[in-house]
């Protein structure tokens, strides 16, 4: 799998010629200055890579052709150390679809008081010279991310660091290959959806193969095989099981979708209980394994949650927490302590577990084949964030609700699946009147790792509407907000 750190952020620094040979040799120097102290920072998920001052449309225009060819280029930091007219860029930036993100920022901290004179003015005019580039991506309707601050400051670059994430998710998303085994779960509504309009709007390959192809690959896999994947198991989770078979024949199951994803370049699957023809078992720990390696799932061929998990795995490379398929599964309702418990049939990736994963092997009360094997854990506390993806009919429609995840608030000893126990934002009463009335799937990705800000930065680069459930929150407010959308949209 392609991992975002071989991505990189071109910053593209614009002037002009009227300032002269030195004022821009000088444009140049601090320019590099400012993408040498970002990349030093170690903040940064990708590398950013300085581009040569641009004075001319014609540079202007080459350097947004040049962005948009390269593959490995996911997007465009751009600073105005200077004045530089927003005509010149017009023909630049209007066919460019990259993320985008201008960076206001000035060179020197604070106003030499003693030395301040009309050269130092002219050089340090981001004040205006930004003012004029916001202009025209406001003129253009252009989605673009900016970010003001002191460019050695903590605040900024964790911003910029965010929206790097995000960019790379959307670059992740436009190469994004999936399989379905077997189709949506028969009846249900809200994992169903536009695969041809997610494919404009997002990207995704999604691809049909039956479950004969994948049973075809399952019985070729050899002995050796499934010792090496036992053997991983081994290192990553406690055995808690003497159905030692059981858990065979997960491993067997997930060498055989292994092949198939590299075959075929797959980063997320989903199966469906109801169509598991000449399998033993429905994957549980097979799926899991696969989700902490960063492969996405969806359970009930629910492909937009199995690319969710994917794109957001990617994303949160190299960060803290745990990312995982997550379904709202039962309440507490105790008065002033409710409590939602997240959790699935058997699929919820062990990033988010709390300690080492157990293996288990249980009956599985749903699909009529043999107990299946699955990891068994509490996950983590710690904030975190759900996110759902729904096709809305005409468009897609992201929400994200704040939550605050919880050690389980008692033991739960016959619970024979991982959970998550979550408090929402402002408070369940809240969050789940707004979920609903926004058409909030079951099915979400739990993220302990990325925030609200890094969807909302990749919900506005795909141009998908975006919802935000958080503790200011108020129904009247969000009922607002969702019928203005509905206005907004139709109007596009
Ligand atoms: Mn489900």
């Amino acid at each position: 799998m392609l991992s975002i750190k071989n991505y990189e952020f071109w910053f593209v620094t614009g002037s002009q010629h009227l300032y002269g040979p030195k004022t821009l040799a000088q444009v140049e120097k601090d320019s590099m200055a400012i993408v040498e102290g970002l990349n030093k920072s170690g903040k940064m998920p990708c590398k950013i890579v300085f581009k040569p001052v641009v004075k001319t449309p014609a540079e202007i225009s080459k350097i947004f052709k040049d962005a948009a060819y390269d593959d490995m280029c996911a997007g465009i930091i751009a600073w105005m150390h200077t004045f530089s007219p927003s005509k010149m860029w017009i023909n630049g930036l209007k066919d460019f679809k990259k993320p985008y993100l201008h960076f206001h920022t000035q060179f020197n901290r604070t106003i030499p008081w003693n030395e301040i004179d009309m050269d130092f003015m002219n050089l340090n005019q981001s004040a205006h010279g930004d003012r004029e580039h916001g202009f025209i991506g406001a003129r253009l309707q252009m989605p673009r991310k900016i970010v003001v601050g002191y460019w050695e400051d903590e605040l900024p670059q964790l911003k910029i660091a965010n929206w790097m994430r995000s960019a790379a998710g959307y670059a992740v998303s436009q190469n994004l290959k999936m399989v379905r085994f077997g189709d949506n779960m028969r009846q249900v509504a809200v994992t169903e959806g536009d695969k041809v309009e997610a494919e404009i709007k997002l990207g995704w390959d999604i691809e049909y193969r039956g479950i004969g192809d994948l049973v075809e690959v399952i019985n070729k896999v050899t002995d050796a095989e499934v010792d090496k994947k036992m053997a991983e198991y081994a290192s990553k989770y406690d055995m808690n099981t003497d159905n030692i078979d059981s858990v065979r024949y997960q491993a067997k199951t997930e060498v055989a979708l292994e092949k198939i994803f590299e075959k075929f370049g797959y980063q997320a699957f989903t199966t469906n209980f109801e169509d598991l023809h000449g399998m033993e078992q429905l994957p549980g720990l097979a799926a899991q394994n696969l989700m902490h390696n960063g492969y996405g799932f969806g359970g009930e061929g629910d492909w937009k949650v199995a690319a969710m998990t994917a794109i957001m795995k990617a994303m949160s490379e190299g960060l803290e927490g745990g990312t995982s398929f997550m379904e709202d599964y039962t309440y507490h309702l105790e008065k002033n302590n409710e409590h939602i418990l997240g959790a699935h049939m058997l699929e919820v990736c062990p990033s988010l577990a709390d300690g080492r994963a157990k293996i288990e092997v249980h009956e599985l009360g749903i699909g009529g084949k043999k107990p299946p094997a699955r990891l068994v854990f509490d996950s983590r506390k710690g904030d975190a964030i759900v996110v759902s993806l729904i096709d809305i009919g005409g468009r897609l429609r992201m929400i994200v609700n704040d939550v605050k995840a919880c050690s389980p608030l008692q033991k739960m000893p016959n619970l024979p699946v991982a959970g998550v126990m979550w408090k929402p934002m402002p408070d369940l009463a809240t969050s789940a009147e707004a979920w609903i009335l926004a058409g909030g799937a079951h099915h979400s990705v739990l993220s302990y790792s990325l925030t609200a800000e890094h969807m909302h930065d990749w919900a506005a680069m795909m141009g998908i509407e975006f919802l935000h459930i958080n503790k200011d929150t108020t129904i009247s407010s969000f009922e607002k907000e969702l019928m203005w959308n509905d206005l907004a949209y139709k109007l596009r």
